[in-house]
């Protein structure tokens, strides 16, 4: 069940990708998807719904209300900045992670419960060149 949960979340991000500086409310997201045959059966009002909330708590969707119409629209949030910095713990060297690595990692800590994830988040690892 994960996997489809996945599969779902992974299809979602990915429609509001292709559409950068768009706007839409669920009902949007669910007709657009519906129209292409590989997320046709993955979707339904509820679970984007509650996906879009999960992807809001984790700051990787920005919710806000359509003025014309009041109805609460779902976009993917602005980042240029990547949010996720691992140092390596020997030499020091910082390496970025991409922006789909760093939201992933900041909704896998929002799903950890207790904490919120903070505007910069840095990981310990060891670089390949250290690795040996
Ligand atoms: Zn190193």
């Amino acid at each position: 069940m994960a996997t489809y949960k996945t599969a779902r979340r992974e299809n979602l991000l990915e429609f509001l990708k292709n559409h950068p500086n768009s706007s839409f409310t669920v009902r949007e997201i669910v007709s657009e998807m519906e129209k292409h045959e590989e997320t046709r059966n993955l979707t339904s009002g509820s679970t984007i719904y509650r996906l879009l909330r999960e992807l809001e708590h984790s700051g990787t969707v920005t919710r806000t209300i359509d003025p014309e119409n009041r109805e609460y629209v779902y976009s993917l949030t602005d980042s240029d900045e990547p949010a996720v910095n691992m140092r390596c713990k020997v030499c020091g060297k910082v390496y970025s992670a991409d922006t789909e690595t760093s939201r992933r990692i900041k909704e896998d800590i929002a799903a950890c419960g207790d904490v919120a994830p903070g505007d910069e988040i840095e990981l310990l690892v060891k670089c390949k060149k250290c690795r040996g």
